[in-house]
């Protein structure tokens, strides 16, 4: 099957995992590929939404768009992390079950298994157990993402597909420190203390921790991978099967960016659920491993936010 000939939307584009996603389809020589501003379809509008799928036709859809950040946002604003995510993830569902989308891709999140699941989580941990309270919202959402993808998968045939890609990072990441993920919140401190000459850095929580960080380059592959190879409803795990503490984290970036000071944590923040590990296993089972090691990411990384962020006009 030439996959590279479909009409493949790709929802959120602009974000980081959405542009990842063309760079991937476009040198994977994909040919049409559908993308939308804003300006020119606000997903969170149904009818828009409709005509959009009705007129362009897409056959294949990833949806990338979602309400994302780190763990003050999600705790801050979770009215807004779960409708606007409950509400674009149904506007596109349903419209690619009504206007004939042959396979939809839908992107979870890792935080959407138990708090305290056993580690590496099996995709078979979904729903055994109460969530992390700092991300419920979020979580919540996605977990409905999930379910409605496969409703439609069950009752109207549908080859709707979902991944659930493990904490990721990379080139047009967030680095607002109020609403970032943590890889690029350490990036900008360090990057900063080093330019000022500050002593120290300071890292939220205890450090202890412990996360798993995918490049979005790897996840770009890995949805390209699944949609060409896989057409089962059942949730897959995205990860590179490693995890670090948010203390070797935030060493790695000093070490990365060459900075010599001290970390300094505020256990006033929030830790957040204690481990996040996936087990990738049925992945790699299916023959999909990821490239980018952290080391050679995080320099990736620190190269786009010197680029577009700290040189910005
Ligand atoms: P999470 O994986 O949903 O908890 O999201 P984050 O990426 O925001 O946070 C991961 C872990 O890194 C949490 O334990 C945070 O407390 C910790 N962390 C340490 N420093 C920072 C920081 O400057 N920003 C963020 N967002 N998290 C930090």
């Amino acid at each position: 099957m030439d996959w590279t000939n479909k009409r493949v939307f790709v929802a959120g584009h602009r974000g980081m995992v959405g542009s990842a996603m063309v760079r991937r389809l476009t040198t994977g020589g994909y040919t049409h590929i559908l993308t939308r501003t804003r300006a020119e379809l606000d997903l969170m509008d149904r009818a828009a939404v409709r005509e959009f799928f009705e007129c362009a036709r897409p056959q294949l859809v990833v949806d990338a768009a979602a309400r994302v950040g780190g763990i003050a946002a999600n705790h801050s604003f979770p009215v807004e992390f779960f409708l606007q995510n409950a509400t674009i993830q149904n506007n596109l569902l349903e419209a690619a079950a009504d206007f004939g989308v042959e396979k939809f891709l839908f992107l979870g999140s890792s935080c959407i298994y138990p708090k305290l699941a056993p580690q590496p989580i099996r995709e078979d941990a979904l729903l055994t157990g109460p969530l992390e309270p700092t991300n419920e919202a979020y979580a919540l959402a996605k977990i409905g993402g999930i379910r409605l993808a496969q409703y439609y998968a069950r009752q109207y045939g549908r080859t709707f597909l979902s991944a659930m890609p493990t904490n990721l990072y990379g080139p047009g990441d967030n680095y607002d420190l109020q609403s970032s993920h943590v890889l690029p919140a350490l990036i900008r401190k360090t990057h900063e203390a080093r330019v000022a000459g500050l002593p120290e850095i300071v890292v939220w929580g205890s450090g202890t921790p412990r996360r798993e960080f995918l490049h979005a380059d790897d996840l770009a592959d890995a949805c390209a991978f699944l949609l060409e190879h896989y057409d089962s409803p059942e949730i897959v795990n995205v990860g590179c099967g490693e995890d670090v503490t948010i203390r070797e984290l935030a060493e790695h970036v000093c070490e990365a960016l060459d900075y010599r000071g001290e970390l300094v944590f505020d256990r006033s923040k929030p830790d957040g659920t204690p481990r996040k590990l996936l087990d990738v296993s049925k992945l790699t089972r299916l023959g999909w491993q990821p490239r980018i090691g952290l080391r050679e990411g995080i320099a990736t990384a620190y190269q786009w936010f010197c680029e577009h962020v700290a040189e910005a006009p």
